[in-house]
């Protein structure tokens, strides 16, 4: 199948600039976003086509793409009266999530659109708005072989890697044990910080001994910024961390770091910090500016 008509579904942080790079990549693409206006704004940026409803988009499109919020959303724009697959045309095309989202709600999503002939298959990313931005992302992959191989040119213009792991959910799975990492790591380093600061150690000092030394990894340079400048606007938002470690609890997560730092981003979440950046966890550890 050779893919050049792209449908595009969900214009968040991460879908805005992955739309960008499919079109500087030569790619026809008609996107949908629940809040129109986003889409019109996106439209007087790059040229796109944009649609009035789901349905719209299956009527010429080679794959359609999602990038949504989370296992609700998806599932709505799957099953919904309004969504996929209450709407199919003769058009046949590759389905290719790319949300952060369960396994199961994959395997069961990709087992009704094989049912109804459409090929399906989780894709989701790791690296945040800016790799979006410079087409650097990781994609790990599930699904049939032959359906990631014809993905290829799309995964080439949105990242830097792509692996195939195995069956639909696979690369839901590695996405939810990527973002386990992650997530103690952000945790770790803010209670790091918080230690040293109420210890009387400046904490743009000791940015910088993390960074220059072997523990300092592409996040803690990353978000080093922001903790000094205090300035938490969502990059990747701590309400969305929150959820992954929810899936990974729900995906058999069972060692004690893990557990601790759910329940810290989850205490953060009920504390009013979910729509700032995951790197808040750290104000809600007591990090003052
Ligand atoms: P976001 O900024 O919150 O955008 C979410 C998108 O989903 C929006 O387009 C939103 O539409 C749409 N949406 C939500 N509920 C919907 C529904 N019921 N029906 C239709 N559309 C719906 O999220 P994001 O940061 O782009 O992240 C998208 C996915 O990628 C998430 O699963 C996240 O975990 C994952 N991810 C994020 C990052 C990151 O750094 N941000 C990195 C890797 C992976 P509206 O515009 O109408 O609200």
């Amino acid at each position: 199948m050779s893919i050049q008509k792209i449908g595009w579904i969900g214009l968040g942080n991460m879908g805005n600039p992955m739309v960008k790079n499919l079109v500087k990549a030569g790619f026809e693409v008609t996107v949908y976003n629940r809040t129109k206006a986003k889409a019109e704004a996106l439209q007087k940026e790059v040229n796109i086509e944009v649609a009035n409803s789901i349905t719209e988009l299956l009527i010429d499109s080679d794959a359609i793409i999602t990038m949504l919020t989370d296992d609700n959303a998806l599932t709505e724009v799957y099953t919904g009266d309004q969504g996929i697959l209450a709407n199919l045309t003769d058009k046949k095309f590759l389905a290719i999530d790319m949300s952060t989202v369960s396994p199961e709600t994959t395997k069961k999503l990709s087992r009704s659109a094989a049912d109804k002939g459409i090929s399906y298959i989780d894709a989701p990313v790791s690296g945040s708005v800016k790799p979006a931005e410079d087409a650097q992302l990781i994609i790990m992959a599930g699904g049939e072989k032959a359906d990631f191989e014809a993905a290829q040119p799309i995964f080439g213009a949105l990242g830097k890697l792509s692996l195939h792991l195995g069956a639909n959910g696979a690369g839901n799975n590695a996405k939810l044990a990527i973002n386990l990492f992650l997530a103690i790591t952000i945790q770790g380093l803010s209670e790091a910080l918080v230690f040293a600061q109420d210890n009387g150690i400046d904490p743009t000092k000791f940015l910088d001994i993390v960074n220059n030394g072997a523990v300092g990894s592409g996040i803690t340079k990353i978000k080093s910024p922001m903790i000094l400048n205090d300035d938490f606007k969502a990059a990747f938002a701590l309400k969305l961390l929150a959820k992954d470690l929810r899936l990974a609890a729900a995906a058999g997560m069972k060692h004690p770091a893990g557990i601790a730092v759910a329940e810290s981003f989850d205490q953060a979440e009920t504390a009013g910090l979910g729509d700032l950046d995951m790197m808040a966890i750290i104000k809600h550890l007591g990090y003052q500016n």
